[in-house]
């Protein structure tokens, strides 16, 4: 059985101070928020560190509070906290519902929101879907508070953007507008999602008509991505965008620069992208804005 090498565990009040703490203990030192993947690492030696930085404890880091119309997320949130919050579920209802679907309940009752996005693991949930939702992450570090666009932190698989010592403090979300409609789907066989896709739609014409489309896909490539190819011939008439679905998936597939994997073969994630592309078509537009 591998066992884990021993460490200390420091406990700061703030974020700054996390932040100091880590620039102090150098390399040394890693950010713990629930230790779902950190923990796991650590065991097979893929990480290894001396002291880690617990967040959880930092008061607030938590929260999920209503700021002019966006959900400010707190990194430290865990997945079971956002799946049953009545803010979340009020104001952008297809976050909370993923969030009911990711892993099992011991992992979301532990794990954090800010963890899964700074890990970038490829086969995750939430990125794919906040790509759409264009949410923003908040860092704190040597540097002060920063702003972050969410297609602009992962960076690659297991690869976040963040600067040496900063700590992820919130996730910023939109709220969903009556003229807007959401949906993210997965196809999952195994622990984790195998191919995530998310989507927007504004209709501001209760789906007559599609202003403005985001889609992006994640799981089958190393980090999630938009596909503006795509998001163009979902927009128009109803009527000729949903003609345009197997033309929009063939896109977005291209874009993946899919492959042969122990998941499938390049052919079949591209038939996989077709058939959720529509499910999520559908979801959307069947979606209601607001929970009952
Ligand atoms: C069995 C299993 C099944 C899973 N299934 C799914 C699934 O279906 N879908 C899905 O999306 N995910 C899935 N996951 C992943 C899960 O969502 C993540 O493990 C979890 O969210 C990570 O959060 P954490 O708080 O435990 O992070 P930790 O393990 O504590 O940290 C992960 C990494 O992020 C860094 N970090 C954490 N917080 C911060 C911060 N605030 N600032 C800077 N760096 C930080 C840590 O240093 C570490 O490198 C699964 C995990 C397991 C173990």
């Amino acid at each position: 059985m591998t066992l884990l090498h021993r460490f200390d565990i420091h406990q700061p009040a703030s974020a700054s101070e996390a932040s100091q703490m880590l620039a102090g203990y150098g390399d040394a030192a890693g950010v713990y928020a629930g230790g779902t993947e950190l923990l796991l690492a650590m065991k097979h030696d893929a990480l290894q560190y001396d002291h880690l930085i617990d967040v959880k404890v930092i008061p607030g880091l938590d929260s999920i509070e209503l700021h002019d119309g966006r959900m400010e997320i707190g990194a430290t949130a865990t997945h079971r906290s956002i799946e049953r919050s009545a803010l979340v579920r009020e104001h952008q209802p297809v976050l909370a519902e993923l969030e009911s679907q990711v892993a099992n309940v011991r992992v979301r009752a532990t794990g954090t929101l800010g963890g899964n996005l700074c890990f970038a693991e490829p086969h995750s949930d939430p990125a794919t879907l906040l790509l759409v939702l264009e949410a923003t992450v908040t860092a704190e570090g040597p540097g002060g508070i920063r702003e972050i666009p969410i297609d602009k932190l992962i960076a690659g698989a297991y690869t976040n953007t963040l600067m040496p010592h900063e700590i992820l403090t919130k996730i910023v979300v939109p709220c969903a507008r009556p003229d807007q409609r959401a949906a993210y789907v997965k196809f999952q066989v195994h622990e984790r999602p195998a191919l995530g896709l998310g989507l927007w739609l504004e209709t501001p014409d209760d789906g007559r008509t599609l202003t403005r489309a985001r889609v992006a896909l994640g799981c089958v490539c190393p980090f999630p991505s938009r596909a503006p190819g795509a998001e163009k011939l979902l927009t128009g008439a109803l009527v000729d965008a949903e003609q345009r679905l197997p033309q929009a998936a063939d896109t977005i597939a291209d874009a993946a620069d899919l492959s042969d994997d122990h998941e499938g073969s390049s052919e079949y994630k591209r038939h996989l992208i077709h058939v959720f592309l529509r499910r999520a078509w559908h979801k959307a537009l069947h979606n209601k804005v607001t929970a009952q």
